[in-house]
């Protein structure tokens, strides 16, 4: 039974979608305005992982993932650039498919812009004004939090500590014109000069914020929607703010499941711009590392917890992944029984494995127990290829399992190259050749000195295997 931690309940509860089979899904994606950080591919590849999960255990996932191309930081950087909002939106739009193809992203089904729903936004804030949820101030327009019940059931505030907070804030920016300190803006008044505005029965000006991911699941996904995803930092006030608009609107549930993943922290620090230490996707794929292996990286921590980024970090992960590589590729190259039987033994050690893998994604999608059951299946290998002659049976279902399970978190080139030193290169070919003419005293010299360059040498029916010293 699949349970995944509802942010809403602060409970693991077990998962059923409203259709049988089928799961409707939205993921808060970037404002493209920059090359996205570590932080914003943590989250891409985060649920990305949880959909390539969702589907292999049989689901059809509609994934709906949004790109905000409005907005102040897109204004400053077209200031920046030199170039129109739209330019900024779509060159950064592209860095961002770039940047996840990279990660091995899936597309999402949909990826809509918040400029696309400019009609639909206006609708929403119109019916919310008739309905007497909203209210107009000037050309501005704002959510009354008071008159929507339980507004902080999301975030788990208190509301009278929520009011002190915003009203701390009065004075600042359009506060005096709010009714209520906690009030938020659906819509803004735009005269600025240069600055794109949209017509409204309030006069020409931009939407909030959180009013597009309202609008756009509503008119991509339905009026209530299985899961809502994104990072723990859209608690409040983007996503408490969503569910107020959608279920004031609706009069129904937005949302069956909240899910929000953990922050990542570089060298043990927050990432922040104080401190100067964003880590973008771009800058880091510039550097001669596998791309692979950093999706790994970022996969393998359970998506709730924080992820701590260094390049020592990403260095140890990589050599993991790199036994793995091996393992395949060992795999692969073994002589196997011309026999498509699967030998019982093998059988029932997948077997349980299986169903180890299965319960730790059940589990709110626990990766890190699910990595440790890979380990499990990649010593599994390379004990039955150094013990046994496997069946064409056995191999296929062994490679099966790795290709499947590396897959869900993303790592599908299993071929790829691990790179060995020109000397280990040629240590292992002598080390071959004095085997084969029986040579075992030269053959153990070079396998010591192999193992003083961190290569573990082992025989086999099939010749020599070798994986790096751990
Ligand atoms: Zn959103």
């Amino acid at each position: 039974m699949l349970r995944v931690y509802n942010t809403y309940s602060l409970e693991k509860e077990p998962f059923t979608p409203q259709v049988p089979g089928e799961i409707t899904m939205y993921l808060c994606g970037p404002t493209v305005y920059n090359y996205i950080h570590i932080g914003n591919a943590r989250s891409a590849v985060a649920f990305d992982t949880i959909r390539r999960y969702l589907e292999w255990r049989g689901f059809t996932v509609n994934f709906v993932s949004n790109f905000t191309d409005l907005g102040d930081k897109v204004i400053a950087q077209g200031e920046k650039e030199g170039l129109t909002e739209e330019e900024v939106a779509d060159k950064y739009a592209a860095a961002f498919g770039e940047d996840a193809g990279q990660l091995n992203v899936k597309p999402a089904t949909t990826r809509p812009r918040a400029t696309e729903y400019m009609e639909e936004m206006v609708d929403f804030v119109q019916k919310l004004i008739d309905q007497d949820q909203a209210y107009v101030v000037g050309g501005d327009v704002y959510f009354s939090t008071k008159k929507f019940p339980n507004y902080t059931a999301l975030s788990h505030q208190k509301m009278d500590e929520l009011e002190e907070n915003a009203a701390g804030r009065l004075g600042e920016e359009d506060q005096d014109q709010k009714q209520d300190p906690a009030d938020f803006a659906l819509w803004k008044a735009e005269d600025r000069e240069g600055v794109t505005a949209w017509p409204s029965p309030w006069g020409p000006g931009r939407p909030g914020w959180h009013l597009e991911c309202s609008v756009m699941n509503d008119q991509l996904l339905g009026e209530t929607i299985d899961i809502h995803a994104g990072g723990i930092d859209l608690t409040f006030p983007h996503h408490t703010n969503e569910l107020a608009q959608s279920e004031s609107y609706h009069h129904k549930q937005f949302v069956r499941y909240w899910l929000h993943n953990g922050f990542v922290n570089v060298n043990d620090e927050k990432m922040s711009k104080s401190l100067g230490n964003f880590v973008t996707i771009h800058d880091l794929l510039q550097e001669d590392i596998d791309p692979q292996g950093l999706r790994f990286f970022l996969a393998k921590t359970n998506y709730r917890r924080a992820i701590s980024y260094s390049a020592d970090r990403l260095a140890q992960s990589q050599a993991e992944l790199d036994k793995l590589y091996r393992t395949y590729q060992a795999l692969e190259k073994a002589q196997v029984q011309l026999v498509k039987e699967v030998t019982p033994e093998v059988q029932s050690q997948v077997g349980e494995l299986d169903q180890a893998f299965v319960a730790a994604m059940d589990d709110d999608f626990n990766t890190e127990n699910a990595v440790t059951v890979i380990f499990d299946l990649a010593t599994l290998i390379n004990r039955l290829l150094a013990e046994t002659q496997l069946t064409r049976g056995d191999a296929v279902l062994l490679k099966n399992r790795l290709q499947t399970w590396l897959g869900i978190f993303g790592v599908e080139n299993l071929e790829q190259e691990v790179e060995l030193t020109p000397d280990q290169e040629k240590m292992l070919e002598e080390r071959r050749l004095a085997r084969e003419n029986k040579d075992f005293a030269a053959s153990d010299d070079l396998r010591d000195r192999l193992l003083a360059t961190g290569l573990v040498v082992r025989d086999s029916s099939q010749g020599q295997t070798w994986e790096m010293k751990k």
